[in-house]
C-alpha cells in the first residue's frame, strides 16, 4: 500500500515523500518519512475489501460536522445513486490512528464506497485515486444538502 506521510502539508508533498507499507504486516517497505497515523484504517479497508484500489480520508467540514450526529448521512441524493456509493453510515467514535477506529470504520462501511468516521471525518473508497477523491467530494456535497434540509423540512425528505 502507498500512503501519504504523517504531518507533511499536501502542498509540499512530492512523489518521493510517499511511503510504501506492507499490506499484510504493516511494515514500512520504502520511504524515508513516517506513514500517516491512519495507516491501520487504510490497511483494514484494503484487507477487508478486495474491490478497493484507493482510499481518500478527509476532514471536510460538512461531512465531519455530520459525523458528530452519530446518524447515517441521509437523504440519499441522485448523485449518491449515480456513483453507487451505497448507504453512508457513521461509525462509533474512536481515537485517531487506533485499531479500534479501523475496525469500527470497516464494519460501518460494509459494502459501501464511503463511511463517516464518528466525530472525525470521511473515508471514501474507489477503483482509483481519482474515483475515491470524487466519492469524497460527493459525500461532502451530500452532507451539505443534509444540513440544508435539517430543521423543519428535514423529516419530509429523510
Ligand atoms: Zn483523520
Amino acid at each position: 500500500m502507498i500512503i501519504t506521510p504523517s504531518r507533511v502539508p499536501f502542498l509540499r508533498l512530492r512523489p518521493h515523500d510517499l511511503v510504501v507499507v506492507d499490506l499484510d504486516g504493516g511494515a514500512v517497505l520504502a520511504g524515508a518519512l513516517r506513514p500517516s497515523i491512519e495507516t491501520p484504517l487504510h490497511l483494514s479497508a484494503y484487507r477487508n475489501r478486495a474491490d478497493i484500489e484507493a482510499l481518500v480520508h478527509t476532514h471536510s467540514p460538512a461531512a465531519t460536522a455530520w459525523s458528530y450526529l452519530a446518524e447515517p448521512l441521509l437523504p440519499t441524493t441522485e448523485e449518491n445513486e449515480y456513483y453507487a456509493i451505497g448507504p453512508i453510515a457513521t461509525s462509533p467514535p474512536a481515537p485517531a490512528g487506533s485499531s479500534l477506529l479501523a475496525e469500527a470504520a470497516v464494519t460501518a462501511m460494509g459494502a459501501s464506497a464511503a463511511v463517516l468516521l464518528g466525530r472525525h471525518g470521511v473515508l471514501a473508497a474507489g477503483p482509483s485515486v481519482e474515483a475515491a477523491l470524487e466519492i469524497a467530494a460527493v459525500v461532502e456535497r451530500q452532507a451539505e444538502i443534509a444540513w440544508f434540509l435539517r430543521g423543519d423540512g428535514a423529516q419530509r425528505y429523510m
